[in-house]
C-alpha cells in the first residue's frame, strides 16, 4: 500500500482495536491456559496436559466459548466429574491477569509517531476485567486518551461489529465517526463496525485472523500497525 492519500483526507482521530492489533493474543492465551492448569492441580488433575488440553481448544478458535469444556472432554473426563469442575476452571481462566504482555515490533515507536498528529482511543470486545489488564500489561494504556470496552456497554450483545462502541469513542474523542480511522485485525470486527458508520479503516494482517479473507474489504490492508501508522504519517 502507499501513503495517506490512498486514504484520502487525513482524519480527526485513530481508533485502535487491542488483541492481535497492538499485542499477539497468543501470548496471553498461553498464559491462561497454564492457569488453568495449575487450578486443575490443585484439584487433582496433571497440570501440563490440562494446560495443553486447553491450548489447543484455544489454538482452534479463542473466540467460541466453551472452551474448557472442550478441554475437560479432550483431557478425557467424565461429563460428570468434568461438569462439577467446569465453574472453578473458567474462574481461573478468567481471573488469569499476566503482568506483562509482548507487543508487535514497532509498536511503541508507532503509536507515539500517531499520538503526536492523532487523539487515539482503544476499542476492544471481551470481559472488561481481562482486557484491562492486558491493555495494562502492554504498558500501553498511557498512548490512550480513551478505553472504551464494548462489554461496559452493552454486554456480548455490544461488541463489534456492534456500531455503540466505535460511537462511544468517537463521543469520548469529541470527533464524528466518519471522520475515523479504525485500525485492527479482524475484517468481520474492525472493519465492519467502521463500514457501519461511515467511517474508514485499515486492517492490519496480524495474529489468529491473519489470513482470513478481506471481507469486508478494509479502506487499506497492511502487514502490520507499524506499516498502518506509516499509512497515516
Ligand atoms: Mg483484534
Amino acid at each position: 500500500m502507499g501513503d495517506l492519500t490512498e486514504l484520502g483526507r487525513p482524519p480527526a482521530a485513530v481508533v485502535l482495536d487491542l488483541d492481535d492489533t497492538l499485542y499477539p493474543q497468543a501470548a496471553y492465551l498461553y498464559g491462561a491456559a497454564r492457569a488453568v492448569g495449575r487450578a486443575g492441580a490443585a484439584v487433582g488433575l496433571d497440570p501440563i496436559r490440562l494446560a495443553r488440553a486447553v491450548r489447543r481448544q484455544l489454538i482452534a478458535g479463542s473466540d467460541r466459548g466453551g472452551t474448557i469444556d472442550r478441554a475437560l472432554a479432550a483431557y478425557g473426563l467424565a461429563p460428570d466429574r468434568a461438569g462439577e469442575l467446569v465453574p472453578g476452571l473458567v474462574a481461573a481462566f478468567t481471573a488469569y491477569q499476566p503482568k506483562r504482555l509482548p507487543h508487535y515490533p514497532g509498536v511503541t515507536a508507532a503509536l507515539a509517531r500517531l499520538r503526536e498528529r492523532y487523539p487515539l482511543a482503544c476499542l476492544t470486545d471481551g470481559n472488561p476485567l481481562i482486557q484491562r489488564a492486558k491493555l495494562a500489561a502492554t504498558g500501553l494504556a498511557d498512548w490512550f486518551t480513551a478505553v472504551v470496552i464494548t462489554d461496559e456497554l452493552g454486554g456480548r450483545a455490544a461488541r463489534k461489529p456492534h456500531p455503540g462502541g466505535l460511537q462511544h469513542a468517537a463521543g469520548l474523542l469529541g470527533v464524528a465517526p466518519e471522520d475515523l480511522v479504525m485500525i485492527g485485525d479482524r475484517p468481520g470486527k474492525d472493519v465492519a463496525i467502521a463500514d457501519v458508520l461511515g467511517a474508514r479503516s485499515i486492517r492490519v494482517r496480524t495474529g489468529e485472523y491473519a489470513d482470513a479473507p478481506d471481507e469486508p474489504a478494509a479502506t487499506a490492508v497492511v502487514d502490520d500497525l507499524a506499516a498502518a501508522v506509516a499509512l497515516l504519517t
